[in-house]
């Protein structure tokens, strides 16, 4: 019998379905809040889609998209109830002065009582200002980010370490493949993973600059000076606490393509369930890449509409 593309579509429902009964009855209910990026660099309508996929094909999560108005927007009517979900997933980067102090004080109060957060990539750009925002993701970049955000955190000889030297923060190369160095095996996220795996070609995030308090980074990568880089092992990804609630932060996935690199996919599918409920019940896929071999999925990888600059 042949192949056919319908025999597909019902072997994906189906497996989804076996995924949804091998977890729990219930799925983990994530926001994913976009509608603004500083450029056209950072294009959330391309991708959003590729990371509703990559949360459907966990096939344990239920996903909502919540599009924030635009700059100059009707702020004062976006009231989205937090608390619905269990974790917000930030697809997002905004100046400070977008939202207003209720709706700051609102998701605030959310991750403070125990609400999951997941940053991506950019949306550590935004909120400089927002001092338990800083909080949350640990460390950030750009928007004007200077040494008043806090100190750039890097790994030293095996250790997390500081420096308050003056400076701007936020910093990338061209976008080239590079090496993910594993430096918390006993957290549930990265548990499992192999030491060292090739990341797909993305911009490589350096001299983040932020509070770095509650802060267990997980994972780093060489900032290589040959890539314009600071010859520092960087954070890529990490956790924090703030309050009750859990963060996951993945410095990664710049674009459809980076995002489709399946150590972005498999790290954030598990980040998401352990800010969402605590525990990570996924298995490492046997896609997962190696440290030798970049690997895509191709599902993500077609999503792409047009590179973007
Ligand atoms: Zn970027």
């Amino acid at each position: 019998m042949k192949n056919k593309p319908w025999t597909m579509l019902l072997v994906a429902t189906q497996f989804a379905g076996l995924a949804f009964a091998q977890h729990s009855a219930a799925p983990i209910r994530l926001m994913l809040l976009d509608g603004e990026s500083a450029g056209p660099y950072h294009d959330w309508r391309h991708t959003t889609p590729a990371l509703k996929r990559i949360f459907d094909d966990a096939g344990i999560f239920a996903v909502d998209i919540v599009t924030a108005p635009p700059a100059g927007g009707d702020f004062q009517n976006f009231h989205p109830d937090f608390s619905r979900y269990q974790a917000i997933v930030f697809n997002y980067d905004a100046p400070d002065e977008r939202w207003p102090a209720d709706l700051k004080a609102s998701f605030e109060k959310y991750v403070q009582d125990g609400g999951g957060f997941v940053c991506v990539h950019a949306s550590d750009n935004a909120f400089p200002d927002w001092p338990a925002y800083n909080l949350m993701i640990g460390v950030g970049g750009w928007r004007h980010r200077n040494e008043n955000a806090g100190p750039h955190w890097f790994f030293k000889d095996g250790k997390l370490t500081s420096d308050t030297s003056p400076g701007p923060a936020g910093h990338h190369g061209k976008r080239l493949p590079f090496e993910i160095v594993i430096r918390d095996h006993n957290h549930p996220v990265t548990k499992g993973l192999p030491d060292t795996w090739m990341h797909v070609g993305d911009e490589l995030y350096a001299n983040l600059r932020g509070p770095g308090k509650n802060m267990d980074v997980l994972a780093t990568a060489y900032s290589d000076p040959a890539n314009s880089g600071t010859g520092l092992d960087e954070p890529m990804l990490m956790v924090m606490t703030y309050g009750k609630g859990r963060i996951f932060h993945t410095t990664l996935g710049h674009d459809v393509p980076a995002m489709s690199g399946v150590g972005f996919i498999v790290t954030l599918q598990r980040g998401a369930e352990w800010a969402g409920t605590g525990k990570v019940t996924q298995k490492v896929p046997p896609d997962f890449p190696t440290a030798d071999e970049v690997r895509t999925r191709p599902d993500i990888a077609e999503l792409t509409l047009n590179p973007t600059k």
